[in-house]
C-alpha cells in the first residue's frame, strides 16, 4: 500500500518512545571482537561438552564455522514495557482459526492421537491444544539455527551458565543423529519442533513416535505429539480427571483466599457458594482444587486441579496454561468463558489483528508483514492512530481500535 502521511507518521514516531528492543550498550562497548571473545569461550564449552559426554571431535565438527549471531542479546535483554492483559492473551491464541483447525488436526492424526494417549494416558485434546499453541499447528518452528543461537547466549550477555546447558544437550541431540545439524532451527533461547522443547527437555522426555528410530521433533508429527503426551504424562497428568472448569462466585465473595497453589478440598468451595459455570453440579469431595482469578474476582473463574499444574509445567505462566486447557475444551466442543473478562474493550482475534495491521498499513505505516503478529512496528502505528482519534495512546490493538479505523477508512 502506498504510504498516505508519511511526514505527519515520520515527526509522531521520533517523538514517541522506539519500541523496538535495542542491543544492550554495555555489551556492545565491552565486545569490540566479538568473534574473538566467542573463540575463546568455545575452547572453555569444548571441556564442558567433553565432561558432560560429547567428544572433542564431535565438538570440533558441529561447531566448525560457528560464529556468533548478536541481535539473540535483544530478545534476552528485552522487556516488554507493555504486558498484555489475559483477554488480549486469549483471544489471539484461542482464536476460532485455532479452535477450527485443532478439531481438523485431531481428526487427521486421530490414529497417532489414539496410540500416544493409550500409551501415556493423557487427553488427546490438551496434547493437541500443546501443539496448536506451541507452533500453531506445525506452521512456526522459529528460524534460528539453534548452536548459533546457544552459543551466543553461552558467551554472551545474562544467563551464560544455562544456555551452555542448552548448548551442550543441543551438542548431544546433533551428535545421536536424531536430527539433522541444518534441520535444527528454532526460537532465539532455543525452543524448537511442533512443541517447541527445549533441548534439555528433548533429553528427558523426546520419544520415537512413529517407530523409525529417531526423535525428530522437527520433521514428524507422531514424534512431537508422542513426546508431548510423555511430557505431560511425567508431569504427573491424572486421566479422565478434568484441567479445572469455569465456576460463578456468588456476590460479595471474599477473593483473599485464591491462586492456583492455594488448593481446598471441593467440600471447602462448595460451602462457600461456588457453582459451576456450566450447571453441572460440584459433587463436593476431598478432591484438591484452587481458586484462579486471571482477571480478579470481576472476570472470569476458575477451580483448577492438579491437571492444570501439569500443563502450567509446560511453560510457566498461568495465562500459557489456562490458554491450553481452554483451548481443549473448544477443540472438544465446549462453549466460550459464561462471565466476561472486566473490559470494555475485548482483544482481537488473529483474523482480526491481520485486518487491523491490513489498515494501518493502508494509512502509511510501515508495520511490515500483516502476520497477525503485533510486535513493536504495528505497536508504534497503533499509538500513532490512537493519538490521531483521540484515545489512549497505549499501543494496545483492541476492538475499539479497530472499529474507529475501520469506520475511517
Ligand atoms: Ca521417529
Amino acid at each position: 500500500m502506498k504510504s498516505t502521511c508519511p511526514p505527519l507518521l515520520l515527526c509522531l514516531s521520533l517523538a514517541l518512545p522506539l519500541a523496538l528492543p535495542l542491543m544492550n550498550s554495555a555489551v556492545a562497548a565491552e565486545d569490540a571482537a566479538p568473534n574473538e571473545r566467542f573463540a575463546a569461550c568455545l575452547k572453555t564449552l569444548r571441556s564442558v561438552a567433553a565432561a558432560k559426554g560429547v567428544s572433542t571431535t564431535s565438538f570440533d565438527r558441529l561447531t566448525s564455522g560457528l560464529t556468533p549471531d548478536l541481535s539473540v542479546l535483544e530478545f534476552l535483554d528485552y522487556q516488554p514495557e507493555f504486558q498484555s492483559p489475559i483477554w488480549d492473551y486469549l483471544a489471539s491464541l484461542v482464536d476460532a482459526e485455532r479452535v477450527t483447525d485443532g478439531i481438523a488436526m485431531r481428526a487427521k492424526w486421530a490414529d497417532t492421537l489414539a496410540l500416544a494417549s493409550e500409551r501415556y494416558q493423557v487427553d488427546p485434546a490438551t496434547i493437541i491444544a500443546v501443539w496448536g499453541v506451541e507452533s500453531n499447528y506445525g506452521r512456526n518452528f522459529g528460524k534460528r539455527p539453534l548452536l548459533t543461537s546457544l552459543g551466543t547466549l553461552s558467551c554472551f550477555g545474562r544467563r551464560q551458565s544455562y544456555f551452555s546447558g542448552e548448548f551442550v544437550s543441543t551438542l548431544k541431540i546433533l551428535d545421536s543423529g536424531d536430527i539433522a545439524p541444518e534441520k535444527l532451527l528454532g526460537s532465539w533461547a532455543g525452543a524448537f519442533g511442533h512443541t517447541q522443547f527445549m533441548p534439555s527437555t528433548f533429553l528427558r522426555l523426546a520419544v520415537d513416535g512413529d517407530g523409525d528410530g529417531k526423535r525428530d521433533l522437527m520433521g514428524s508429527v507422531p514424534d512431537a505429539l508422542a513426546s508431548t503426551a510423555n511430557f505431560l504424562h511425567k508431569g504427573g497428568w491424572r486421566e479422565g480427571q478434568p484441567w479445572g472448569y469455569e465456576v460463578i462466585l456468588p456476590a460479595g465473595f471474599d477473593a483473599s483466599v485464591s491462586g492456583r497453589r492455594d488448593k481446598r478440598p471441593l467440600s471447602y468451595w462448595t460451602g462457600r457458594g461456588v457453582r459451576r459455570a456450566d450447571g453441572q453440579p460440584i459433587v463436593a469431595s476431598d478432591a484438591a482444587a484452587g481458586l484462579l482469578l486471571p482477571a480478579g474476582p470481576q472476570g472470569s473463574a476458575f477451580l483448577v486441579f492438579r491437571n492444570f499444574d501439569v500443563i502450567y509445567g509446560y511453560n510457566a505462566a498461568e495465562s500459557y496454561a489456562l490458554a491450553i486447557a481452554h483451548l481443549a475444551d473448544r477443540i472438544k466442543g465446549g462453549t466460550p468463558f459464561v462471565t466476561p473478562w472486566p473490559t470494555d474493550d475485548a482483544g482481537l482475534s488473529r483474523l482480526e489483528r491481520r485486518e487491523l495491521q491490513t489498515l494501518l498499513a493502508a494509512r502509511g505505516h510501515p508495520i511490515g508483514e500483516v502476520d497477525g503478529m503485533i510486535g513493536a512496528k504495528s505497536r508504534e502505528a497503533i499509538q500513532v492512530e490512537q493519538q490521531r482519534l483521540g484515545m489512549k495512546a497505549d499501543g494496545r490493538p483492541g476492538q475499539k481500535l479497530l472499529s474507529s479505523l475501520r469506520a475511517n477508512q
